[in-house]
């Protein structure tokens, strides 16, 4: 999985094999209008043009999701919601149907985010609902779970993602599904997950989905996400179950995010 290769300059580097294609998502969450999102694309697509190797999605507010998703048809970057209600339409006043997200050029949608979670109340059920409703029209999920600072310190992290998994991913298929581990404490504080944590958690995150989808779950990626930046991304990219990162403050600067997506190479 991990082989020592020779160097140019006659030195060894370990390199890491990669059976997945790293997957890098924006979670823009409530910032950006459309002129700003769009002042984005036009730094950010010129410097990531190249980039073949890797899944690139943003995910802007609702606002801006149609003229994102103009912007950057042809391109090498893919769009994704926040968030979807799980009917395809009806009396829903204020809610957005997985019809609607795919009807503007999503290819993706954000379920269970920590930050929906916490304050619009969603379970584990509401998260399973809105997970089978993203597959049954066509979008891929990226499924978040994680533990709370509380939890972890109790020593409940793997219980409460094996809560998480048992309970939102039942009745979805792996077609289509991305699996984002976002510790709580992690999220927007500055205090990232040790690459060796995440790892663990993804381990862990990965034998369940065998659980779930046999082989299948070799070829899901598992992303991290929490206080990821260009700083840190390559030492947990080096982990053999880190698939990729769902980043969220570091995403809104367009050179930051290329950075970040650019990974394991010298800048
Ligand atoms: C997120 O919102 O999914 C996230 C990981 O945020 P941040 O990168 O700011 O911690």
């Amino acid at each position: 999985m991990t082989p020592v290769l020779p160097l140019d300059n006659g030195s060894m580097a370990t390199v890491k094999y990669r059976m997945r294609k790293p997957f890098i998502a924006a979670n823009w969450k409530m910032h950006k209008t459309i002129p700003e999102a769009l002042a984005f694309l036009s730094a950010f697509l010129p410097l990531v043009k190249d980039v073949t190797d890797v899944t690139i999605v943003l995910a802007p507010p609702f606002t801006a999701l149609a003229r994102v998703s103009e912007e950057v048809r042809g391109s090498n970057v893919r769009i994704a919601a926040q968030d979807l209600f799980f009917e395809e339409k009806g009396a829903f006043t204020g809610e957005i149907s997985p019809v609607m997200l795919a009807d503007v050029g999503c290819s993706y949608v954000i379920v269970g985010h920590s930050e929906r979670r916490q304050y619009f109340f969603e379970t584990d059920d509401v998260v399973n609902k809105k997970t089978r409703a993203a597959q049954k029209f066509g979008l891929g999920a990226i499924f978040c779970i994680g533990e709370s600072l509380a939890e972890r310190e109790e020593g409940k992290t793997f219980e409460v993602i094996h809560r998480e998994i048992e309970r939102g991913l039942d009745g979805v298929a792996p077609r289509g599904l991305v699996v984002a581990y976002e510790p709580i404490w992690a999220i927007g504080t500055g205090r990232t997950a040790s690459p060796q944590q995440a790892q663990d958690a993804h381990a862990f995150i990965r034998e369940k989905l065998r659980g779930f989808y046999g082989n299948e779950a070799e070829r899901l990626c598992i992303l991290y996400g929490g206080s990821v930046t260009p700083e840190n991304i390559d030492s947990l990219m080096e982990k053999p179950d880190v698939d990729g990162a769902l980043v969220g403050g570091a995403s809104l600067k367009p050179e930051q995010f290329a950075s970040i997506v650019t990974f394991g190479r010298k800048k």
